[in-house]
């Protein structure tokens, strides 16, 4: 079985979109109107059918990502918004169970204490299912006002995620600082510096069950693995590999063979989960090889060297493993 540990609703019914506009806009948006049939043709065209022509058989599937935007007004604003999205997440995976599995979208908002994410992953998790949330760490949208991930600000929202067994995928959303584009930049910056975030403290320590996943192949890490060792000795930080081990994995978001070698040779393969972001970030064809950029199983299969018992692990059992609730 290969299970993609990372899709988005990015072709979600425009319905969603009107219910949001509404909201921004002070208007009352009343109930989601979405049908079925729309739910189906939206996704039939799109990441169903990648699904069937990659060979790829379940998507851990979410809200978009980049709608997110938490920084939109207020904590009610992310709750409510964050209801519909994980509702709408929770049809996707009804109507197609064996296609997809929900990750949920949590209601943080720019100042507030993560706490207030709790009830809504409870809600997700206990009873519909979900099996892991998006957590981001820049509620801001890139002016980075949030204490670092490691900090015990946000350890009530952990001590909830290890009781409820639950993983994050660290996912910031849209960018309103004009300097970080959203997808080639902001995202990117997230996945290095939560990296270097945990690589300073001792998140892990306090916290052995806690599991991120570090999306986009882990940013600019493994490309920096050197520099990272290096600080790491020179701070009197663990080895990387161990301080990794049990609580930081990396997908395979990464859309070019030369950069998913280099992924597969530095990060372990016990810490890489398979994953493609599709439909996404980059939707086009790429012209030196003919195939979709995001079509990621395509270069771990052409990947030299990953033995049969590694392969297996990056497209299903590290995924069983990080997910836990996978197997319910
Ligand atoms: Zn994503």
């Amino acid at each position: 079985m290969i299970i993609d540990c990372h899709g988005h609703y990015t072709t979600a019914p425009k319905g969603l979109q009107v219910w949001r506009d509404a909201q921004i806009a002070g208007k009352n948006p009343g109930a989601l109107e979405i049908t079925d049939d729309e739910i189906r043709q939206s996704l039939e065209g799109a990441q169903l059918k990648f699904q069937r022509e990659r060979g790829t058989d379940v998507t851990i599937f979410s809200p978009r990502a980049s709608a997110m935007a938490h920084h939109v007004g207020d904590a009610a604003t992310s709750l409510h918004w964050s209801q519909q999205c994980n509702d709408l997440i929770h049809r996707v995976c009804s109507l197609y169970p064996d296609n997809f599995v929900a990750v949920c979208q949590l209601p943080q908002s720019p100042g507030v204490p993560p706490d207030n994410c709790i009830g809504e992953l409870e809600r997700c998790v206990n009873g519909r299912g979900f099996i892991g949330c998006n957590l981001n760490p820049d509620p801001s949208g890139g002016h980075w006002t949030a204490p670092p991930l490691t900090d015990r600000y946000w350890y009530p929202l952990y001590e909830k995620m290890v009781e409820l067994d639950v993983p994050a995928m660290v996912h910031v959303s849209s960018s309103c600082n004009a300097n970080f584009h959203a997808t080639g930049a902001h995202y990117l910056n997230a996945d290095t510096t939560a990296f270097m975030q945990f690589l300073t403290a001792d998140l892990f320590k306090d916290f052995p069950a806690l599991r991120f996943i570090i999306p986009h192949g882990g940013g600019a890490v493994p490309y920096h693995w050197g520099r990272y060792r290096g600080l790491a000795q020179d701070m009197k930080r663990p080895p990387l590999d161990e301080l990794i081990r049990n609580n930081v994995f990396f997908d395979t978001c990464v859309y070019h063979q030369a950069g998913i070698d280099l992924l597969l040779k530095i990060v372990p393969a016990d810490n890489i989960l398979f994953g493609s972001e599709m439909v996404g970030a980059v939707r086009g064809i790429d012209p030196e090889t003919g195939q979709y950029f995001d079509d990621t199983k395509r270069y771990v299969d052409a990947a030299s060297g990953l033995s049969p018992a590694d392969k297996q692990k990056i497209f299903e059992g590290n995924a069983r493993r990080v997910f836990s609730r996978l197997r319910r």
